[in-house]
């Protein structure tokens, strides 16, 4: 549902920004939840408000230069873009990989910025990155790159600005490198300028599973409203990164049976429950391909591993699918395939990775669709606990920790729910999220001024 003043918005934002069909598909499904609210509520979202909030503050685009090990110089572009800071700072992941563009950063940026909201944290919504490709950099060139990013990058962020954590490519070793190179250029501990830290340089404790985590807690709570619980569940996680790994530790200690994982070479399967050790082993320690997983398992019965292009992990079979690599993954063929093998619950632990035709198919088959803004926005949330510990000069246990992020999720799931009915379509968490997160960032911006 689309009125003429959501139409002409729309119109603009592709006029504007053309070529970036991710930033379109972003705002297209945010603009197409408004619908019911200009419906319900006619003279209460002007024009003007919903084409600020779709035009980003400021974006920023840098040249990042570094020396490879062998000597030569190589080139890669940098990105900032500082979508909306009327809840707070900036907030939100730099991405490495060489997929990244404008368009890439600016969709996320937006996504972030109702996902923050979403949060109910004093946190704004921004997103970095860079075309560099980490695979198969040595260390110290992952450390000179992130040093020349961080060169030029430092004079637009800060505490109080704008507050960068990991994405895609970005773990706790880039951000160490970056918040090194920010501490010399600065001469200043401000630990508050970037989260996803070690805990011994000001981290939190919990940030590296919240994200994954948090997914877990939302999808549990979205079971509930049916009376399930991942207890005795099929699941399948796409991705590897820290999104995957602890949904995947999270949704076996809630009793489910997870029995695929992926990465970009492919998926294996392992019929008996993927082994969390292993998959530790392989990714966080060793950094390797997931195929090593059936080498470091020794034997391979019932586990097997399908190549990238021969397959889909979404062929099989489960009852909960937590698509956690990366956005458009899962399509709308993948996700007739998952409804006829009866899913009942997919949540979105990777930004915006399912397509329009897969969450329309979801929604149409009555499977529960948890999406990514709400469902994960567990790290985000545990990103602003960082901040408050940094704030206050403190550390919290990982218990105190785990126990704010899964109210929060809790809090989050509670509002889209509600939202939703209010709006006339419960059970749709998409409409829930969209339109909880806008008219939050709304309200602000509104009394803020122009
Ligand atoms: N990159 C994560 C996200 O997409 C976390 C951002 C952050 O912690 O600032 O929400």
């Amino acid at each position: 549902m689309i009125d003429d003043k959501l139409q002409t918005v729309l119109d603009q934002v592709l006029q504007r920004n053309p070529g970036e069909p991710e930033f379109h598909q972003a705002v297209r499904e945010v603009l197409e939840s408004l619908g019911r609210v200009v419906a319900k509520r006619p003279d209460y979202l002007d024009q003007a408000l919903i084409e600020r909030i779709c035009e980003p503050e400021r974006q920023i685009i840098f040249r990042v230069p570094w020396v490879d090990d062998k000597g030569q110089v190589q080139i890669n572009r940098g990105f900032r873009v500082q979508f909306n800071s009327a809840l707070g700072p900036y907030k939100g992941g730099i991405r490495f990989h060489p997929s990244v563009n404008i368009g890439i950063i600016k969709f996320l940026g937006f996504e972030q910025t109702f996902k923050n909201a979403l949060t109910g944290m004093p946190i704004g919504g921004g997103k970095g990155g860079s075309d560099f490709d980490p695979r198969g950099r040595s260390d110290g060139e992952v450390m000179r790159f992130c040093q020349s990013f961080m060169t030029e990058l430092h004079r637009h962020i800060g505490e109080y600005t704008d507050v960068p954590a990991g994405d895609i490519g970005v773990g706790g070793r880039e951000i160490g490198y970056m918040f090194g190179q920010y501490k010399r250029l600065t001469n200043r501990y401000e630990a508050g300028v970037l989260t996803g830290k070690a805990l011994f340089n000001g981290g939190s404790r919990a940030r590296k599973e919240a994200t994954g985590y948090g997914n877990t807690y939302f999808v549990q709570a979205m079971l509930g409203t049916r009376n399930e619980s991942f207890d005795g569940k099929k699941v399948v996680v796409s991705g590897s990164g820290n999104v995957a790994i602890y949904s995947v530790e999270k949704a076996q200690a809630f009793g489910g049976k997870v029995i695929a994982v992926s990465d970009s070479s492919g998926y294996i399967v392992d019929e008996a429950g993927i082994e969390l050790d292993l998959l530790k082993q392989v990714k966080e320690v060793r950094r390797a391909r997931i195929d090593e997983y059936l080498q470091l398992k020794g034997e391979s019965r019932g586990a097997y591993f399908i190549k990238a292009g021969e397959g889909s992990i979404w062929d099989v079979p489960c009852d909960v699918a937590m698509p956690s690599a990366t956005q458009n993954e899962l399509t709308g063929h993948d996700a007739r395939t998952l409804v006829a093998n009866k899913v009942i619950a997919v949540g979105e632990g990777a930004n915006m990775p399912s397509t329009p035709d897969a969450v329309r198919t979801f929604q149409a088959a009555g499977v529960m669709f948890a999406p990514g803004k709400a469902a994960n926005a567990g790290g985000v949330a545990t990103s602003a606990l960082e901040m408050q510990q940094n704030a206050s000069r403190d550390s919290w246990s990982f218990e105190q920790t785990e126990s704010r992020l899964a109210e929060i999720m809790r809090t989050i799931h509670d509002t889209c729910a509600r939202t939703a009915e209010e709006y006339g379509a419960p059970g749709d968490y998409v409409l829930g999220a969209n339109i909880a997160g806008f008219v939050r960032v709304a309200e602000s911006m509104r009394e803020l001024g122009v």
